[in-house]
C-alpha cells in the first residue's frame, strides 16, 4: 500500500477527491518526444509517422531549438482562421470572432484543471492548437486542403502529426460537447504516453459532459444501472475492454462500458479514484523513459488496471454493480 500512500482530500460534495499538489513537470524534451512516438491511429489520425524518427533523433540533440519552433507554430496566425487567443498552452484560432464564444475559454481551463486536480494528469508538455469553423463547409475545405488523408464525415478530429495536436472542429449544437472531448484527448495525450483505447475513449466520454454535470448527465447512465440492477447484474468485462487496441473496435457498447469503468473508478471512493490515478501517472513518460514503445505495451499487458484492482481493491465487480445500483444525485 506504500506506494499508493498519499494523502487525498475526499470532496464530498463533487464526490471526487482532490489531489494536494501537482505532479512535478520534468522531462520535458522526453514527453514532447514521447508524444510525438505515440501510437495515434484511433479518431487520432497520425499523418506524419514517417517524420517520427527524425522528430525522435532532432529532439535529443536539439531540443531547445524545437521547443523554440513549436512556440513560432503555436502563435503564427494561420490565414484561414485569422482570429486567435493563447489559453496556457492552447493555441485557439477560428474563422469568426471568439469574443462570440467567451464560454469556450472557461471550459478549456476548468477541463485542464479537473483533470490535474481530480486524476493528477501532468500538465501538458506540449502545445495544443484548437481550430473552430463557423461552417461545415469551411471545415470541410480545410481539411481537405490542409489533411488530405483524413475523413470528412465527423464533426471533430485530432491529428497528431509529431508536433503539437490539432484539433479540428466545427460551430454546431455540439461545439462545446465536442471541444471537451476531444480537449481531453489532446490533454492526455499531451502528459501521458500509450494510453490504453478504453481508457482515452471512456474518460472522453466522461468529461465531454458539463463540469457539475458529469456523475448524473450522460446518456449511458440509465441503461448501465439498469442492467447492473437487474437479477444477477454483473459488471462489464473490464479485461475485455483492456484487449482492445484500434478505434474501430469501439463500438456503442465499448464506449459505454468504458465511460462505466471510468465512472465507477472516479466517484465511488477516494480509493477507488486513487487506483485509477496511481495507473495514470504508471503512463507519464518519465515512468517510460528509456523504454520502446513496444516494451511500453508489454509492461501495460503485465500490469493492466485489472491487476491493481485485483490487489487493491479485490471485490471491484461487486462494488461495481453495488456502485449503479445505488448511484442516485
Ligand atoms: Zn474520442
Amino acid at each position: 500500500m506504500n506506494q499508493l500512500g498519499h494523502i487525498y482530500k475526499w470532496n464530498s460534495h463533487s464526490r471526487h477527491f482532490v489531489f494536494p499538489a501537482l505532479f512535478p513537470t520534468g522531462f520535458r524534451n522526453v514527453v514532447w518526444t514521447a508524444a510525438a512516438l505515440r501510437e495515434t491511429s484511433r479518431d487520432i489520425i497520425s499523418i506524419a509517422a514517417r517524420g517520427i524518427v527524425l522528430y525522435l533523433l532532432l529532439a535529443c540533440v536539439f531540443t531547445g531549438m524545437l521547443f523554440g519552433q513549436e512556440g513560432d507554430l503555436l502563435r503564427q496566425p494561420w490565414p484561414e482562421l485569422p482570429n486567435m487567443v493563447m489559453l496556457g498552452p492552447v493555441s485557439c484560432r477560428a474563422d469568426f470572432p471568439l469574443v462570440e464564444i467567451e464560454e469556450v475559454q472557461q471550459d478549456i481551463a476548468r477541463l485542464q484543471t479537473d483533470l490535474i486536480r481530480y486524476l493528477g494528469i501532468p500538465e501538458p508538455q506540449e502545445g495544443i492548437i484548437l481550430c473552430l469553423f463557423n461552417t461545415q463547409q469551411a471545415y470541410c475545405d480545410f481539411v481537405k486542403r490542409k489533411y488530405p488523408m483524413a475523413p470528412l464525415d465527423r464533426p471533430a478530429l485530432y491529428i497528431k502529426a509529431g508536433g503539437p495536436g490539432v484539433l479540428l472542429i466545427q460551430r454546431d449544437k455540439d461545439m462545446l460537447l465536442n471541444i471537451r472531448h476531444e480537449m481531453t484527448h489532446a490533454y492526455l495525450n499531451a502528459a501521458l504516453r500509450n494510453i490504453p483505447i478504453w481508457l482515452d475513449e471512456g474518460l472522453a466520454k466522461y468529461f465531454e459532459t458539463p463540469q457539475g454535470q458529469r456523475g448524473f448527465d450522460n446518456p449511458f447512465l440509465q441503461s448501465v444501472q439498469k442492467s447492473a440492477s437487474r437479477l444477477f447484474g454483473r459488471a462489464p468485462s473490464l479485461e475485455r475492454l483492456e484487449k482492445l487496441q484500434m478505434i474501430h473496435q469501439m463500438g456503442e457498447r465499448e464506449y459505454r462500458e468504458s465511460w462505466a469503468w471510468v465512472h465507477f473508478l472516479i466517484h465511488e471512493s477516494p480509493l477507488s479514484q486513487k487506483l485509477l490515478a496511481f495507473y495514470l501517472r504508471s503512463l507519464t513518460p518519465e515512468k517510460q523513459y528509456g523504454i520502446s514503445m513496444e516494451q511500453s505495451f508489454i509492461n501495460q499487458k503485465k500490469t493492466p488496471l485489472t491487476k491493481l484492482l485485483e490487489e487493491f481493491l479485490p471485490d471491484y465487480r461487486k462494488d461495481f454493480v453495488e456502485h449503479f445500483k445505488n448511484w442516485k444525485p
